[in-house]
């Protein structure tokens, strides 16, 4: 087998085996293959053919998504398993809607941040409301892209009542589709905003100011951490550390000319 025939192998492995976490995690415990079901059904010599009808329902295993449209596919599959989701009763219960993530479906950054809040859940997009429009500057003015150039997603899929913390469980519950959104979307940079997002994804209990300036390892893809818009609105002399991470980060995906680095 070649590199890239096994590197094609791997990624297959990969998704279908996030895949078949996918079903367990909805209730699906067993999968009966054609070969077992044929096998099963076919009569030994001298028995009479079954008559009950086997079972084979096989699940689909998804190609692994490269680009483009495979990505679009992949993310409006996951996002239709999204909205459907009530693992959090009270959380599905309380929402307006889901809130997936938008932007464009092959990035060079993603943005991560922690839940909904109200205006998130009313429209059903992220970072919508003040803090969005704080974190569209920094991505629009400070990095000289467009908020359509970058994916921005949150932590948590749907609003916990009264914009409190996701709770563990909820998070726990959630994980799988955040990791499976990023393992779609394969961008080369993650930036966590705020400590619910870098937490949860690298999986440490070290603060924001312990993480930040420097970039972390998730699955091989650089993380930066700074500071979530909503607490640089209640904190502005923050910002100035946020300019500074972001700046880091535009240094290396190279968007800083020589005479800006100086
Ligand atoms: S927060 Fe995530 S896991 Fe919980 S109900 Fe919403 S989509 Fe499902």
């Amino acid at each position: 087998m070649d590199a890239s025939s096994a590197a094609a192998s791997l990624r297959l492995r990969k998704v279908v085996r996030q895949r078949l976490e996918s079903l367990h995690r909805a209730g699906v415990t067993h999968l009966v293959l054609p070969e077992a079901a044929a096998s099963a059904a076919a009569p030994r010599p001298g028995e009479a053919a079954a008559s009950a009808p086997v079972e084979r329902e096989v699940a689909p295993a998804p190609a692994p998504p490269s680009a483009g449209e495979d990505r679009v596919a992949a993310l409006r599959v996951l996002q239709q398993e999204v909205a459907a989701c009530t693992r959090c009763a009270a959380l599905a219960g309380s929402r307006t809607q889901t809130v997936f993530g938008v932007g464009n479906p092959n990035p060079r950054v993603v943005f991560m941040g922690e839940a909904p809040g109200f205006d998130e859940d009313k429209k059903g997009e992220p970072f919508v409301g003040a803090a969005g429009q704080l974190l569209t500057k920094i991505i629009e003015n400070g990095m000289g892209l467009k908020r359509d150039d970058v994916y921005i997603l949150n932590t948590l899929k749907c609003r916990p009542p009264n914009n409190r913390n996701p709770a563990p469980d909820e998070v726990e519950n959630c994980r799988g589709f955040f990791e499976q959104q990023l393992d779609i979307l394969r961008p080369e940079y993650i930036v966590c905003l705020g400590a619910v997002a870098a937490q949860n994804l690298l999986q440490t209990k070290l603060s924001v100011g312990k993480m930040r300036g420097r970039f972390l390892d998730y699955r091989g893809v650089k993380v930066l951490v700074t500071y979530h818009p909503a607490y640089l609105l209640r904190a502005p002399e923050e910002k100035r550390k946020t300019w500074e991470d972001i700046q880091f980060l535009m240094r290396d995906m190279g968007l800083m000319s020589d005479a800006e680095r100086s």
